[in-house]
């Protein structure tokens, strides 16, 4: 069966544009032209994944992310913003999105994100992970500390995976880049400082032993002291 995609854009020719654009690559692709249509589709169908611009009419993108999340769509979103600024690219990343696109974009680039955000969703079935007291279900997305549910967002939950599949490695931030977000970021990397601060303070602050750790200029390291 056709991997199904949601477009959700209220520009109609972006939306045209992109929809036959997929819909050339085999996908089955749905459009909702502002946030409230597009929080229905993606409530009332099953997606393999949406894409959301940020700029909507009745309800902005973000908004209806968040929505969703709230109400336990974990369908991956890669969202469509004309901002370009690093604020509003985190407030997108942790509001539930799993990764963005500034327009204008080509469509060949489009295309590689879509893929590449299938494949992680497609990846994401496996077995527990464990590291020390942490242990990581990659099925239902949870994560707990001696016990103790953690509540993370989509990235900062996909950034501690990433962490837990390399454990006692340094992992620096172009790695960290390029296997979390698909890509690399250049001027962008202090958004991976952001994430792993928003990690750390719920997975490391409440507990005497640090397990994410800096390596000064050089990246990341989860182990234990
Ligand atoms: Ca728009």
């Amino acid at each position: 069966m056709n991997e199904k995609i949601l477009v959700v854009e209220d520009e109609k020719k972006v939306a045209s544009f992109i929809k036959r654009g997929l819909e050339e690559e085999e996908f089955s692709v749905d459009v909702a032209n502002d946030g409230e249509e597009g929080l229905y589709f993606a409530e009332t169908n099953t997606y393999d994944m949406i894409l959301m611009d940020l700029m909507l009419p009745k309800m902005d993108g973000l908004s209806a992310i968040k929505a969703l999340r709230q109400k336990g769509v974990a369908t991956p979103v890669l969202c469509l913003t004309a901002k370009d600024t690093v604020e509003d690219i985190v407030s997108g990343l942790d509001s539930g999105s799993d990764d963005y696109l500034t327009k204008p974009f080509a469509f060949a680039e489009l295309l590689a994100r879509v893929r590449a955000l299938l494949r992680r969703g497609a990846q994401d079935r496996g077995a527990e992970m464990t590291f020390a007291d942490l242990r990581l279900d990659p099925v239902s997305h949870k994560v707990w500390r001696s016990n103790k549910e953690i509540d993370l967002t989509a990235k900062e939950y996909s950034l501690l995976e990433y962490f837990m599949r390399n454990p006692n490695q340094v992992l620096t931030r172009t790695m960290i880049a390029e296997q979390v977000w698909d890509y690399t970021f250049d001027s962008f990397t202090n958004i991976i400082d952001v994430y792993v601060n928003y990690l750390r303070k719920k997975v490391d602050r409440d507990y005497d032993k640090k397990l994410i750790h800096t390596v000064r200029g050089v990246g990341y390291i989860l182990k234990e002291e």
